[in-house]
Order: structure tokens, then sequence, then C-alpha cells
């Protein structure tokens, strides 16, 4: 069987090929009876469902959530590994200055002992009472590097809490847009599961060269192979049939399996079909 050619979209008008025997209103290759081409539009529907359905399960919109959510986690995350990094460094550099702080305390209180105790040549009192002097002023400048450490420490930790906080925040929405999306999934694949049973059922009534026609159209056809004649009008493409095409589908005998001239797709006519 020759293949079929290219089909355009729905709506399109078939591009004229004159190397190509025009093709007609219906198809020479296969016969049908009315009971099993009607059968073909449950096909269809079932068909139609199903591209549906893993249309939606791609889009949800908890995939969406979900994705920015997690790029949210990850900025966040870097923003409170900086944060408590900012913590630890500040801790660990007051830590060294009380450290030095109290050197300085320590060497202060023992040039204070020597100085009560009596003990120092007078030479070295002076040296001794300006050693004092100074290390007070050091104490003081450290102990306000230390207060001004324990301010941007406290700063840090006040915006790493934050930032855990958010991250919390984040993160359980995170947790509910994926316990919704996998809510969705689940009633999603029920009914592929249920449609693809139907489909099992369906196919497994039809003629086999009318299947192999509908699956051939359907898979050049953007997913619809069989569309039903109603008002004279093809439902795959919409443009009302007429003229030659119109008294063909007219006069057609029942188990003819009728083409649109226009979109290719299968025309099965009912009881709505304007004939
Ligand atoms: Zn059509």
């Amino acid at each position: 069987m020759a293949p079929a050619g290219p089909l355009p979209c729905p709506g399109a008008h078939l591009p004229s090929l004159p190397s190509l025997p025009r093709q007609g209103a219906v198809d020479r290759t296969v016969n049908a009876d009315s009971a099993a081409q009607l059968r073909l539009l449950d096909l269809q529907a079932a068909d139609t469902a199903l591209a549906q359905l893993s249309h939606r399960r791609g889009t949800l919109p908890e995939l969406a959530s979900i994705a920015e959510a997690d790029s949210r986690l990850g900025a966040l995350t870097d923003d409170l590994v900086r944060a408590q990094t900012e913590v630890a460094d500040l801790a660990r550099e007051q830590r060294r200055m009380e450290g030095d702080v109290d050197q300085v305390r320590q060497r202060s209180d023992r040039d204070q002992q020597r100085m009560r105790a009596g003990t120092v040549p007078a030479r070295e009192l002076e040296s001794l009472q300006h050693e004092v002097q100074t290390l007070a002023r050091r104490q003081s400048d450290l102990e306000d590097a230390v207060l001004d450490l324990m301010e941007r420490r406290e700063g840090a930790e006040a915006r790493a809490a934050a930032l855990a906080a958010e991250v919390d925040r984040v993160r359980s929405e995170r947790d509910a847009a994926a316990a919704a999306r996998d809510a969705a999934f689940a009633e999603i694949d029920a009914e592929v599961a249920a449609r693809i049973a139907e489909r099992a059922t369906i196919t497994g009534e039809l003629p086999a060269d009318l299947l192999a026609l509908y699956e051939r159209v359907r898979a050049t056809a953007g997913g619809v192979g069989a569309a039903m004649l109603r008002k004279r009008r093809c439902e795959g493409c919409h443009l009302e049939l007429a003229g030659t095409e119109l008294r063909a589908a007219r006069t057609a005998p029942p188990d003819a399996v009728l083409r649109c001239e226009n979109c290719r797709r299968i025309l099965v006519r009912t009881p709505e079909s304007g004939l």
C-alpha cells in the first residue's frame, strides 16, 4: 500500500501537486461497514482523550511551581551558606580578639602588681607606667572592636535565621506542590489506564485494514485520524463539503470509506451528516 502523502494541518488547504493524481473523496484501498466506521469515532475520542491527558500531565501548574521553588531554594541555600559562613568567621574573629583583650589585661595586671609590690627599680617605673597607659588604650580599642564584631555577628545571625525560615517556608510550599502533583498524576494515570483499556477493546473490534488506515492518517494529521461529517462539514478541518466531493459523499455506498479532500482524514458519516 502506497504511504499517504504529507497531510496539511487542520484548516489548511492541500497544496496542489500536479504530478499526483487527484485524491478523491472515497478511499480506494479500504471498505468497512458503517458500524465499524462509527466505532472509529469512539477510538478517536479515546485517542484525543489520551493526548489531552498526556498534555495535562506535562503542563500541570504544580510542575512550574516545583521548578520555581527549586530554583528559589537553590538561591536561598547559597545565601544561607554565605550568611552562616559570615557568622562563623565573625565568631572566630571575636574569639581571637577577646583572647587579645585577655592578654592585654593580664599584662596590665602584672605590670600593676609589680608597681604595687614596690619591687620595680625607679628607672623602670616610668616606662612601666607608660606601658600600663598604652595597654589601657589598647584594651579599650580591642573592646570597642569586640563590640563592633558582636554587632556584626548578631546582624549576620539574624540574616541567617531569616534565610533559614524562608528556606523552610519555600520547602514546605514545594512539598505541598509535589503532593498536589502526585495526586494529579495518580488521577491522570488512572484515567490513562482506563482509556488504554477502552482503546484495546475498540481496536480488537475493528477490521485491520481500517485500523491501519486510521493509524496512518492519525500519525500525519496531528493525532486526528477520523472525523465526523456533521452538517456537511469535516470536523477535522472544519471545511464544508461542496460540489463533486459532496456528491461523492451522498452517492457512496455505506461501506465506502470517505476521506476529506482537504485534510485527508477519514470522514465518518452519521445521521447528523446533512447529506
Ligand atoms: Zn477535513
